[in-house]
């Protein structure tokens, strides 16, 4: 069976063409700028690499320009559009509704659209892209694989914001979480690696890249996770605060004299590692400026550290200990700072790393030493196949 899996961004749309019957990926790529006049689509077979510079309105055209590379009759990887047997859609906001990835129905879509106000930005998005392959390959199934879903089985005290509860009722203000896919891969993983699934085994799964979260998971459902109503909360992020005290949203009005808008655009776009360090969102601009001395590089690296073991702490009274500790994503895959400065923070806990570990990267393995009493893993993720497994098990 061969799978195409979809992620529709505000502008851009990620792409891999599985084949099931070995999981290999046959053609993946990335349509950036879609909407405006200079939009690309970088094409990838194997090694070699096709770039296509045209504009595209949106998405449908810019699927239709992908479904064109597919069979290109130089670099193609099938003969007919009709051998891609099934697509998968990643949506990122499924709200209550959706607590498992769904086979898509007209009904399935009404249900998304209830969701878009709960995620305007990326919902849409993720719609236009379910539309415009309901038009350019009719027949063909489709699966809708959401973000949120995984952290449905968060239990309601994990979940309900103090604040007045008919704002739960009335506009379904409660955490919801984010990045479910990458979480649930890396976990069930993890689970493999410690000899099978079990009602108890507690695992922790951070989620570490521009974008961030951790989830506390037992006996592989998920009992917490960091991010909230949105991905703002939780960590700091790349550019993003994670949580704060709320009352700075007004106190910085006051100061800055500006609007409840540009402190939203403040607190995502320009705070987190970024926000403090002053260099840049990306991990490795700050590692360097580390090595070379900058006080507040440090600083932002010093804060990351102590809120992702902090995290992880909270996460040993969720699940009444830990046995595994997993590092995923651009930051988790790769060494630097980072996985060790978060588990020097918990060597309390007695978790430790193995120096001749200390620089993996990009490929599994355990990291802790064999005396560690909480297992360390780097599991690379992998939300596209995640997404792929579904639709294939959903629509067989
Ligand atoms: P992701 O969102 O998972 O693609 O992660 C992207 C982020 O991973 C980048 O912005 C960097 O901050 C970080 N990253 C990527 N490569 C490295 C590396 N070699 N060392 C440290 N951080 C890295």
């Amino acid at each position: 069976m061969k799978v195409l899996v979809l992620n529709a961004g505000s502008s851009s749309l990620k792409y891999q063409l599985i084949d099931m019957s070995n999981e290999e990926v046959l053609a993946k790529g990335n349509f950036e700028r879609i909407g405006q006049d200079n939009s690309f689509l970088t094409h990838k077979v194997g090694e070699d690499k096709h770039v296509i510079e045209t504009p595209v309105k949106n998405h449908e055209e810019a699927i239709k320009i992908v479904l064109e590379q597919f069979t290109n009759s130089e670099y193609g990887v099938i003969k007919v559009l009709g051998e891609i047997d099934a697509v998968g859609h990643r949506v990122v906001h499924g709200g209550e509704k959706f607590a498992t990835s769904v086979v898509i129905t007209d009904e399935v879509i009404e249900g998304l659209k209830e969701c878009i106000p709960l995620a305007p930005l990326h919902n849409p998005a993720g719609l236009s892209g379910i539309e415009a392959c309901k038009r350019l390959m009719p027949g063909t199934p489709m699966v809708a694989v959401f973000d949120t879903a995984f952290h449905q089985t968060m239990p309601k005290e994990h979940y309900i914001y103090p604040v007045p509860y008919e704002y739960y009722e009335k506009y379904g203000i409660r955490k919801y979480g984010f990045h479910g896919t990458s979480h649930r891969f890396v976990s069930a993983r993890a689970a493999e690696l410690l000899g099978g699934q079990r009602e108890d085994l507690k695992i922790v799964t951070c989620h570490l890249g521009q974008g961030a979260s951790l989830a506390a998971i037992k006996g592989g459902k998920c009992l917490d996770t960091s991010m909230g109503l949105t991905p703002l909360a939780g960590i700091p992020m790349g550019t993003r605060c994670g949580d704060l005290d709320p009352a700075l949203v007004k106190y910085i009005m006051e100061c800055e004299h500006i609007s409840i808008d540009e402190v939203d655009k403040i607190l995502n776009k320009n705070s987190g590692v970024f926000g403090v360090s002053g260099i840049s969102p990306d991990f490795r601009d700050i590692e360097e400026a580390k090595a070379k001395g900058d006080e507040r590089a440090t600083l932002a690296l010093d804060i990351y550290n102590y809120l992702v073991a902090q995290c992880i702490a909270k996460y040993a009274v969720t699940l009444q200990g830990i046995d595994a500790i997993v590092f995923t994503a651009g930051i988790g895959e790769n060494p630097g700072t980072v996985r060790q400065g978060v588990c020097d923070n918990l060597a309390f806990m007695g978790v430790k790393i193995d120096e001749a570990n200390k620089f993996k990267r990009g490929c599994e393995g355990e990291l802790s030493t064999p005396d560690s009493k909480i297992k360390v893993f780097l599991i690379p993720t992998n939300e596209e196949l995640m997404i792929a497994k579904d639709t294939m098990s959903l629509v067989k």
